[in-house]
């Protein structure tokens, strides 16, 4: 009986079966049900090795070994048609979109305007000369009034609504306490700017804000003139506005420069004839200035007999709001893409501090 249990020429017609099936199993659920049709629990190999030892002692072994191998040769099969079948699966991924559009670019902000606008000053002056000073926004009362000429009870303070700390320490409301740290710390002759944010308890409306950004300019040296002090905000204007803008000095009372004046420039909108911007008068104030007062140099430590010096104040998104025609100073701080957009004529690349 046991003669007639296994065909010897079986293992030849599986593995002839086998290999024609894993060759044209086209994808990988069709191979995993080859692999069980052959070598699965039930499969056709597994019970040809099953029923090995139903044949005869002798026989055993040279049969067991005719199907092994070709049991190692369906397995050998199977695993190199599955990594055909997965390379064939990566390859035909589709592209997820058409290859022939031209790319996105990345989003890309710019400079603020206001930024631009200080890097444009602080490169005018310092091709004058000038050199930058910082100091604290939280200041000592001492630093930004007394020392600058405004005692104590001066009326002159009110002209600053200030946000008080406590009765000492303030945010300062302008950028001249700079002056006068600067000069406690360096002898003449000195030439500086100090830009930065100032702070005043004011409600906002499209021409007043309780921060914005202001410019000091002082020039400290042994012979300055009102003439220098001219000669410079005059270079300043025409470089930042057009070198055809006429400059006026308009006397005016500050506390700390004496003499002190306002300086206006010749309307750009309307070259003086008299338009909206300069609203009919044909001229715009542009900043506040003057000679230092020889107290301020007492109070920073130098002999007002032996120094004279100037000094200057502006707005800069005054000048940034005269020069790109903005009309509410409460836009720069607003983070409006559409406002801040008009401006990103350059891209960060090009910012050189
Ligand atoms: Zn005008």
């Amino acid at each position: 009986m046991s003669d007639e249990i296994i065909d010897r020429s079986r293992p030849g017609e599986i593995e002839k079966r086998a290999v024609k099936a894993i060759t044209e199993a086209d994808t990988v659920d069709a191979l995993e049900e080859e692999r069980i049709r052959y070598l699965g629990r039930k499969g056709e190999i597994t019970e040809l090795l099953r029923s090995v030892g139903r044949m005869p002692v002798e026989e055993r072994p040279a049969l067991g070994n005719i199907i092994n191998n070709v049991k190692r040769r369906i397995e050998e099969l199977l695993e190199t048609r599955l990594e055909q079948l997965a390379s064939e699966v990566q390859e035909e991924v589709p592209f997820p979109g058409d290859p022939t559009l031209p790319g996105r670019s990345g989003w890309q902000g710019g400079p603020h305007i206001l930024h631009k606008v200080l890097r444009d000053v602080k490169r005018i002056f310092f091709g004058m000369g000038y050199s930058l000073a910082e100091g604290p926004d939280v200041e000592l009362d001492y630093y930004n009034f007394e020392a600058l000429n405004f005692p104590p009870d001066h009326p002159s303070r009110d002209l600053q609504d200030t946000f008080y700390i406590n009765r000492d320490i303030l945010l300062r409301t302008q950028t001249s306490p700079v002056q006068v740290r600067y000069m406690e710390k360096h002898e003449p002759p000195l030439r500086i700017i100090s830009p930065g944010r100032v702070y005043r308890n004011e409600s906002p409306d499209p021409s007043h804000a309780s921060e914005f950004y202001q410019m000091e300019g002082l020039y400290v040296d042994t012979d300055v003139s009102l003439g220098d002090l001219r000669n410079d905000v005059t270079f300043f204007i025409r470089s930042f506005f057009g070198m055809d803008a006429k400059v006026r000095f308009r006397p005016h009372f500050f506390p700390f420069p004496e003499p002190s004046a306002e300086v206006d420039m010749s309307c750009f909108g309307c070259k003086g004839s008299g338009c909206q911007i300069c609203g009919k008068a044909g001229w715009i104030e542009i900043m506040g200035a003057g000679m230092v007062h020889p107290h301020v140099f007492r109070y920073a430590g130098y002999d007002p007999d032996a120094y004279t010096g100037f000094a200057f104040g502006m707005g800069i998104e005054r000048i940034a709001m005269l020069k790109y025609g903005i009309d509410d100073i409460r836009r720069f701080l607003a983070n409006d893409l559409r406002f801040l957009r008009q401006f990103w004529t350059e891209s960060w690349a090009g910012v050189v501090e």
